[in-house]
């Protein structure tokens, strides 16, 4: 929305000072993490909030608040205690519509209050993308109940695949190959779900060649694109990514031309990341994330300026003149799996024993089930051998609960 984008030439306080430039980060995950380093590094005052006690991006704030972030009134107030100068949504569960009513008081909210609503669950932003703006996206059905739920397998048709609107990292998600998947399918988006008697979507599956996620950044100069990011996922939640996947430059240029539409539609200043499945030069819309990307940690060894270092640029209304790529790059994840709050990364001297490789350990205090706790980064000669080496790294870091 051009009326957002009024040019002023910012300055930055000094933290925990009267003057102070404060921000607060709604969510504080391992992508809210690099984000609030970035803000640090330009010497801005931090806030982290997340609904449990030293969560990654809290333990490098200047201060934590542990609320119950789908509480309007508990949202709300936190905001109010601290004045923030920017609300930055990590996550989707938020209590959204009062990040709109506060937005319409004079707070401001990244992207924008209408961001962080339409893509809370997933039907704000299909219906946004594909209803209003008619961008080609896989057919899908929405379902209340069980008889909507036929009524949306029978229409979309087999292969589909079922998500809870509220979800991410693939819980509840599963494919409908045959008649038989039907109802183990439904009661699976159940158990993942994040509310309970939550709607599902159906989505028609798409055969795609690859996947790619495009960070997208809105600055006060206008858009930039970061090269694309392939990705491959297990289950519906990322295992490795890379940059950049090859493409054609008709694809390329379709993805950046609705990146740039749907991003301009939902307003404000930050970096996006929105997903894309491509099938030869057709291009199908997936979804979109108004923050950072998982799939996107891959920038931090393959970019100069990291996609969290982008964001932090971006929201502060800093300019991006150039994005300079350091070479094909990959990330692997390090997952754990089990019950610990007393979790150890071991066998680091052999994982990091090669040059151009990183690690990333979230510090996150606890598992129960499976949960990712790091992410491998590699730099190579191409993309093969950034994954190769991503991988061993991430394979070779053993993890005792
Ligand atoms: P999502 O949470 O919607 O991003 O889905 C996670 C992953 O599941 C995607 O990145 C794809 O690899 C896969 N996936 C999701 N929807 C579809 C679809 N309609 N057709 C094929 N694969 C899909």
């Amino acid at each position: 929305m051009a009326e957002n984008k009024t040019r002023v030439n910012p300055q930055i306080g000094t933290p925990l000072a009267a003057n102070a430039t404060k921000v607060m980060m709604l969510g504080s995950g391992e992508l809210g993490k690099e984000v609030v380093i970035e803000l640090q590094r330009l010497g801005v005052e931090v806030i982290a909030v997340d609904r449990y006690p030293h969560a990654p991006a809290m333990q490098v704030a200047h201060r934590a608040h542990v609320v119950n972030m789908l509480d309007p009134a508990a949202l709300r107030g936190v905001i109010e205690a601290e004045q923030p100068d920017l609300v930055v949504p990590e996550i989707e569960a938020i209590a959204t519509p009062t990040l709109v009513d506060m937005e319409a008081e004079g707070w401001r909210i990244i992207p924008s209050a209408r961001a962080a609503r339409l893509t809370m669950d997933r039907e704000g932003i299909r219906r946004l993308v594909a209803e209003e703006l008619g961008i080609k996206t896989s057919p899908f059905r929405f379902a209340a109940d069980e008889t909507e739920y036929r009524q949306a397998i029978e229409a979309v048709g087999i292969p589909c695949v079922v998500k809870p609107v509220m979800s991410s990292s693939g819980k509840g998600q599963s494919t409908v190959r045959s008649e038989v998947d039907i109802d183990p399918a439904w009661q699976y988006a159940h158990a993942g779900a994040r509310g309970a008697g939550e709607k599902v979507i159906v989505e028609g599956f798409v055969d795609f060649d690859y996947e790619i996620t495009l960070l997208t950044v809105q600055t006060v100069d206008g858009v930039v694109f970061c090269e694309p990011i392939g990705h491959r996922q297990e289950g519906g939640d990322y295992q490795e990514s890379w940059q950049p996947q090859p493409m054609s430059d008709q694809a390329l240029s379709a993805c950046q031309h609705i990146a740039a539409q749907v991003t301009d539609s939902l307003g404000g200043y930050g970096l996006f990341g929105v997903e894309f499945f491509i099938k030869g030069d057709q291009i199908y819309f997936s979804e979109l994330s108004p923050r950072p990307h998982d799939t996107g940690m891959v920038t931090m060894i393959s970019q100069d300026l990291s996609e969290f270092a982008l964001h932090a640029r971006a929201i502060l209304g800093l300019p991006v003149p150039r994005i300079v790529s350091h070479g094909p790059g990959a990330s692997a994840v390090i997952m754990a799996q089990g019950e610990s709050n007393q979790i150890s990364f071991g066998n680091l001297h052999t994982a990091l024993a090669q040059p151009h490789t990183q690690l990333r350990l979230f510090g996150k205090p606890e598992v129960e089930g499976e949960r990712r706790m790091g992410v491998a980064l590699a730099l190579a000669e191409n993309i093969d051998q950034a994954r190769k080496l991503a991988t061993h790294v991430a394979a070779s870091v053993t993890v005792t609960l």
